[in-house]
């Protein structure tokens, strides 16, 4: 809160403050959070913050205590990763089954997963969250079959948050041919988590990790920071990377509660300054002294090469670099696309955004032919284009909207080219992710259901090209 003043003027400051401060938490309940919410969002941002840096640190503060419960259910349910459909789904499928092959790609040792599991549409998370494999995991690895009508040519890769909302996953999946998502989160192979939801027709044997291998750990990445890393920090990654940052009157505060305190400071301010550290991924810069990363650090921590995204506006490499995908993760799937084409890759990349799926295909050595991108982001379509003029030889075609993008005009790209290789993307996640719970209406919400755009393209793909026999 402000300082307290002994005159008048004081007074006056500090009843404003108060009405100030209760229109606030009115207008935090009326978009619909408790009223305690409203209340701690205004002790750690301050009376006078703006209405949306409040939304911000109460939905940050949401994610937080998500990936708390999640950690907790992880937790719970090891023993059921890969076989976790519910027991209505079961029966739906049963049903369809009737009607059309059902298609999973097999859990453990290639089984089919089994279907008893015991909530409706429930795809709980495996636990540790490393998909089908990963390098140095030494868990039991997983074989599994797809039949021939869903093997590639094309190849396609969809990718979107794991903690979607319940049944989304599985929604996801039944559009795209039962196939089951393989959720990695990135921590495994890099310094910063990030949980993602992967659903794919690569094969998964004989995938090559990206050399060198990323930076595993924060002070791998950035050693120079161990000079100001107090012990009672004791993080050895950082959290997944969002697509805004903490504000510098939060980290100012932050550092005024460290100088007037002992050293090490009192457990309380300890954990008061670890929550928000962890919410909002500060690392310590000076003595007493936080940041949020820059767009630079960001890009390290995502595999990008540096200054990716130079030339946008700092908010826009923050919202870009925060949706992007994870380079070495997504080049560990994409990995086993070298041996099958050495001649390069014909890429349909729908949602492309500063181009994580490029630079993976990029940086493992196969050539991109062609790449018809669609996006409709400027920033994103500005950097992804002088990283292509940067790097590469191939054709590229812009297209600013999926919804422009119709069936006819896939029709003459496949005849133009000869069809495609791969259809890869991630849709918009702002109706899944947990940050946004009030916009959280699912695969329907506005932004999410451009992932039916994928569906429709990749199907049309997909019989053009079968039609055709290429
Ligand atoms: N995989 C990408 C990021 C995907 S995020 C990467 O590595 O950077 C989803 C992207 O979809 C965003 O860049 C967003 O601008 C884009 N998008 C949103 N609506 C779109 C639309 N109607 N048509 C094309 N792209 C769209």
């Amino acid at each position: 809160g402000r300082e307290s003043s002994s005159d008048d003027s004081g007074y006056e400051d500090f009843m404003r403050e108060m009405s100030e401060r209760d229109e606030k938490i009115n207008s935090l309940v009326n978009m619909g959070f408790s009223e305690d919410e409203a209340n701690r969002a205004i002790i750690r941002c301050g009376a006078d913050a703006d209405i949306c840096v409040l939304v911000d640190s109460v939905s940050a503060s949401r994610v937080a205590e998500d990936c708390h419960s999640r950690n907790l259910s992880d937790h719970q349910v090891t023993d059921r990763c890969f076989n976790s459909f519910g027991g209505r789904k079961k029966a739906r499928l049963m049903e369809e089954s009737r009607k059309k092959r059902k298609r999973y790609g097999g859990g453990g040792q290639g089984n089919r997963p089994s279907l008893d599991g015991s909530d409706e549409e429930s795809m709980p998370l495996p636990n540790p969250m490393v998909g089908f494999n990963l390098p140095g995991y030494s868990g039991s690895s997983v074989t599994r079959m797809l039949s021939k009508l869903d093997t590639g040519p094309p190849f396609f890769y969809y990718e979107n948050v794991a903690r979607a909302p319940k049944g989304e996953w599985a929604k996801i999946s039944r559009n795209l041919f039962d196939i089951q998502p393989e959720f990695v989160d990135s921590l495994h192979l890099c310094a910063a988590a990030r949980k993602r939801g992967y659903i794919h027709n690569l094969p998964i044997e004989n995938r090559s990790p990206l050399l060198p291998l990323p930076p595993k750990t924060i002070f791998e990445a950035f050693p120079h920071y161990k000079k100001w890393w107090p012990s009672w920090d004791t993080r050895t990654h950082l959290n997944c990377l969002q697509t805004c940052v903490a504000s510098a009157k939060l980290t100012d505060r932050i550092q005024r509660a460290l100088v007037s305190s002992s050293n090490p400071p009192p457990k309380s301010v300890q954990k008061d300054v670890m929550d928000e550290c962890k919410k909002w991924n500060l690392i310590w810069v000076g003595k007493n002294k936080v940041a949020p990363l820059e767009p630079h650090e960001m890009e390290l921590l995502l595999g990008f090469p540096r200054d990716h995204t130079r030339g946008v506006g700092k908010t826009q490499r923050y919202k870009s670099l925060g949706n992007s995908f994870q380079v070495d993760t997504v080049a560990y799937h994409l990995s086993v696309l070298r041996r099958m084409f050495p001649n390069g890759v014909r890429v349909l990349s729908l949602f492309t955004g500063i181009g994580g799926g490029e630079v993976a295909l990029h940086k493992l050595g196969i050539h991109m032919r062609v790449v018809i991108s669609v996006e409709i982001g400027e920033a994103s379509k500005k950097i992804f284009r002088s990283w292509w003029d940067q790097t590469q030889t191939g054709t590229l075609i812009e297209i600013d909207d999926v919804k422009s993008l119709t069936n006819d005009r896939v029709a003459s790209f496949i005849s133009q080219f000869g069809g495609f290789d791969l259809v890869i993307g991630g849709s918009p996640c702002n109706n899944l992710a947990g940050s946004n719970r009030h916009h959280r209406d699912g695969l329907e919400g506005k932004h999410s259901a451009l992932f039916y755009d994928y569906v429709r393209i990749l199907n049309f793909v997909k019989s053009t090209m079968a039609g055709r026999r290429m």
